[in-house]
């Protein structure tokens, strides 16, 4: 069961990986995230590995041990564990018992035998191949704020509370967290009296979004039924959807994003299962008095009891000038995933709704994550209020949109009373000058 607390969750297990049991590690031995990165050798494939701490539980070196006969699977990669939530739920079982204090000496023995390093690892997507994106808009508050700005008086549009809305994205420019971000060229036409030019985006942004990655997909022409979405999902990452704002207002009328989005997406290496998110659960988005309730196919009960999921997301900037200083990236937003309008299930279903067939290692995202206050703004857009109010750093810089050598730190972790907390790792990237 995917809300269900087991023995896993006990905020009481210790590992004898004395780096997870470290009060401030995203990894404890409650977290168990799958990640997947660079054969160290050379070798031409990838590795599947756990984090667990500091470390890295190689699967290559795991899979032919006791250990892994014991679950009857013998996973080299995420896409032969992501498909099967019965599965993971007894990997995770194995490895949390291997890991705890007093394990059983062979076990402990061949854990010992596949630790990696963190720091020793590439880390690359967790699936070979993620085959299609796809972003939704799910956040109210930040539908609302980009509305505003561009129709003050009307700033939700008639659809916002019926229909999810989103649209497909660009896998094929999906980096992971480190890779460094090229400024795009577009087309801007800040002058409406003057044709458009062709130069380096102006108005460069990030969004600080979450992402979940499709386990098992469905056919084409067939859809999931709320009641089972989740069965569906793998689990979770964090997600920069970098965004180009001038190409944007120029091209995304009548079609959506093209070019302002599709020149790269980051997301953060570690993908965290539904079962190690279970403690977290929340009730899905309490709608005004007024508000139309989902339609039937977006409507059920266990989804309105816990669809959402309280993990709270920070954003910090660093520029050149404070790496020169050795000043401390400086935390532009705090936003939390329970505030979304609708629920990742939501998401899903009514992504396949129509009969679209989703597959194993398709990568979904939310939309930008605000929260009602401004100190929860997830988009410099929103937090410069498209530029008109520029944001003091503690260099004595100040930024309306990213400039070239500034960096974005992304970070995601849950906390609850009476569990331990657990984290997403980072999604960075640093914006590199345009040709
Ligand atoms: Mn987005």
């Amino acid at each position: 069961m995917i809300y269900e607390i087991n023995e896993t969750h006990d905020p009481n297990l210790k590992s004898w990986v004395e780096s997870a049991n470290d009060p401030n590690t995203d990894f404890p031995i409650q977290n168990l995230p799958f990640c997947t990165y660079k054969n160290r050798f050379g070798a031409n494939h990838n590795e599947m590995g756990v984090r667990i701490g500091d470390q890295v539980i190689e699967f290559e070196v795991l899979v032919s041990g006791e250990l892994l006969s014991k679950a009857e699977v013998h996973p080299i990669y995420i896409e032969d564990i992501s498909t099967n939530s019965a599965t993971q739920t007894k990997l995770r079982s194995i490895l949390s018992q291997a890991l705890r204090e007093d394990p059983d000496p062979q076990s402990k023995t061949e854990i010992t035998t596949s630790l990696v390093p963190a720091s020793e690892c590439e880390f690359v997507q967790p699936f070979s191949q993620i085959r299609d994106y796809t972003d939704f808009y799910c956040s109210i508050y930040h539908a609302t704020n980009v509305g505003s700005m561009f129709r003050p008086d009307n700033p939700l549009m008639p659809n916002y509370k019926f229909v999810p809305i989103g649209y497909h994205g660009r896998a094929s420019s999906i980096v992971i967290s480190g890779t460094d971000i090229k400024r795009p060229k577009g087309q801007n036409r800040s002058d409406a009296e003057t044709p458009p030019v062709f130069i380096p985006c102006k108005s460069l942004d990030y969004e600080m979004e979450v992402g979940f990655f499709v386990g098992q997909g469905n056919d084409l022409g067939s859809s999931i039924p709320i009641g089972e979405a989740e069965k569906h999902i793998f689990g979770l990452c964090l997600v920069n959807d970098w965004s180009a704002r001038d190409i944007q207002a120029w091209e995304y009328q009548p079609l959506g994003p093209f070019l302002a989005k599709n020149f790269a997406t980051t997301i953060s290496p570690f993908v965290v299962t539904m079962e190690a998110l279970a403690p977290f659960r929340t009730k899905a988005f309490e709608r005004e008095p007024g508000d139309p309730a989902p339609l039937g196919y977006l409507a059920d009960e266990t989804n309105e009891k816990f669809g959402g999921i309280d993990i709270n997301l920070e954003v910090f900037i660093q520029t050149q000038k404070m790496r020169d200083e050795n000043i401390e990236p400086y935390m532009l937003s705090r936003s939390n995933m329970k505030d979304l309008y609708w629920t990742i299930g939501q998401m899903l279903t009514h992504h396949a709704s129509g009969g679209c067939n989703l597959q194993t290692g398709d990568l979904i995202a939310t939309g930008t994550i605000s929260g009602k206050e401004k100190s929860e703004r997830g988009s410099m857009l929103e937090l410069s209020w498209r530029g008109t109010e520029p944001i003091d750093l503690p260099s004595g810089e100040t930024r309306r949109f990213l400039e070239d050598g500034d960096e974005i730190i992304m970070k995601g972790y849950c906390e609850r009373e009476s569990f331990r907390r657990i984290g997403f790792g980072e999604c960075r990237g640093r914006i590199l000058a345009a040709d």
